[in-house]
């Protein structure tokens, strides 16, 4: 069994009187871990820590700041069978997809923006007022804290930690209450690989210390991945002081499969798309439209491609599915399947918990649902779990009103094999991406974020360097005195 502290200012601790909270392996209901349940006299601390170091950590020198990133990658890779291991005890994702999605896409993301700290540049501005010369540039914002859900704990927290000190700035880590512990031995690692200290910190613990932190004076940026009812809740808590956020919220992706479309293909995207992570996935592909002429055909093939998946612990060879990761998560994945059928949708595949051994932990045989209508709360709301719904078309206009009828935009799916219809439906969607004849596959390099509910803002490629950087103007008169 783990004990994790917090760390603040270089210093693992474990505050006395501090409370403390468990981390529970989902496949198997068995605690793995203790953390610290931060309150916010450690909050405060931390953020303390992370204000002290950045004059410090901003005058390193950028060639120095990129070496550390790179070398935060190498310990990645380095550590990577037991960092995946973890996070596959904490979360339940089976092994290869931490191998393969997790410690693979943290690595990359440091070794992307690692690059980019010695580009972070300005530009020489043509003003208007005589001998004066202009430049701006760009400065980190300052204290950014970088809170992160359950479903991709360390992935995610990568997506902020490595732009964030590429640009110059210090940080406070706040995981998931529920899988702390690869931002734990990520906070390790940035130690190990030379990152001083108090430039980042880490605190543990739940909705409490997430509020505690969005609304500490001290802080002047929040990036947060979560769920759409937090993310407002983070805009309302930052009105006071009006700091800098970056919101990457829920979803509930559209796919959209045209009637010259590959149906195995597509099926297999589904497949891949939908139920990556059991579907706890933010763009999972949960929304499938299928052109009339296919569906029957897509949903029969579809079925039988999700009844044969190997559900499993996510350290077992075989598994293609591991656990949900709560017992609370499972309650509410099953109550909407509940309520589809009570809605009359028709169940395909799925539609209950897994018997037998795998009782025990969290597991819920993957659930498609055909003959279902737009108002159905299984179509319209985002369960976040194994869950797909077949919908069908005819006319391409009211498809788009459809596909475009969410509150969310965070991404869409679309398989043809047409390229005017695959450009029509890519202009006609509202999402901050379209991917045509794959899988749903965010990249370091490319924008990553949503329309609408599904977010504000942009996280990957340049975009992350605006997240992270406030730009300044400098103005430098070089006339002589009276001119
Ligand atoms: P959540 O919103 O419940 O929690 C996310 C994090 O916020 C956790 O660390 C939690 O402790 C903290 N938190 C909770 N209440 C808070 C508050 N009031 N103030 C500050 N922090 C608070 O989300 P979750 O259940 O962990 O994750 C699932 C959600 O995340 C889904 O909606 C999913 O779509 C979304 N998600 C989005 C993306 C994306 O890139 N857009 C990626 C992954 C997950």
């Amino acid at each position: 069994m783990r004990t994790e502290g917090l760390f603040i200012d270089g210093e693992w601790v474990r505050p006395a009187g501090a409370g403390e909270f468990a981390s529970v392996d989902p496949a198997s209901g068995e605690q793995i871990a203790t953390l610290v349940d931060a309150g916010v006299a450690e909050v405060d601390a931390a953020v303390a820590a992370a204000r002290a170091a950045l004059p410090g950590w901003g005058r390193v020198p950028a060639t120095e700041r990129a070496r550390i990133l790179w070398r935060i990658a190498d310990l990645i890779e380095a550590h990577g069978e037991e960092i995946a291991a973890l996070e596959t005890a904490d979360q339940g994702q089976p092994l290869g997809v931490a191998k393969a999605v997790s410690v693979a896409g943290a690595v990359e993301h440091f070794r992307y923006f690692a690059g980019f700290t010695t580009k972070i540049d300005g530009a020489v501005r043509q003003v208007s007022f005589p001998d004066t010369l202009q430049f701006d540039q760009r400065v980190p914002v300052g204290v950014c804290a970088l809170i992160a859900p359950w479903n991709f704990p360390l992935m995610i927290m990568t997506w902020k930690l490595a732009p964030a000190l590429a640009c110059g700035n210090t940080v406070v880590l706040k995981p998931a209450e529920q899988t702390s512990l690869t931002a734990a031995f990520l906070t390790r690692l940035c130690a190990e690989a030379g990152v001083p200290a108090g430039v980042v910190n880490l605190i543990t613990g739940g909705p409490a210390a997430g509020k505690a932190l969005v609304r500490h004076p001290g802080v002047d940026k929040v990036s947060f991945t979560g769920s759409t009812e937090v993310g407002k809740d983070i805009v309302a808590a930052s009105a006071h002081d009006l700091k800098r956020i970056t919101l990457e919220l829920g979803g509930k992706t559209p796919t959209v499969i045209a009637r010259d479309a590959d149906i195995d293909a597509a099926v297999a995207g589904a497949v891949a798309g939908g139920l990556l992570n059991s579907g706890q996935v933010c763009a999972a592909f949960a929304r499938l439209y299928v052109d009339s002429k296919r569906v029957d055909e897509f949903a029969t093939k579809l079925g039988k491609a999700v009844d044969g998946l190997k559900l499993g612990p996510g350290n077992a060879a075989d598994t293609q599915l591991g656990p949900l990761v709560t017992a609370e998560h499972l309650a509410k994945v099953d109550s909407y399947v509940r309520g589809g059928v009570t809605a009359g949708a028709q169940l395909v595949a799925g539609g209950a918990r897994a018997e037998g051994d795998l009782a025990k932990g969290n597991f819920y045989r993957p659930t498609v649902f055909a003959g279902v209508s737009d108002d159905m709360a299984i179509v319209r709301e985002e369960i976040f779990g194994p869950v797909l719904t077949v919908l069908d078309y005819d006319d391409e206009d009211q498809l788009l009103h459809r596909v475009n009828d969410s509150p969310y935009g965070l991404a869409a799916s679309v398989w043809t094999d047409d390229v005017r219809t695959a450009h029509r439906l890519a202009a006609g969607i509202r999402a901050g991406a379209v991917f045509v004849n794959m899988p749903c596959i965010p990249d370091a390099a490319a924008p990553w974020g949503g329309f609408k509910s599904s977010g504000w803002g942009r996280e990957m490629g340049p975009y992350a360097i605006d997240a992270y950087t406030e730009i300044k103007g400098v103005w430098m008169h070089y006339g002589q005195a009276g001119q």
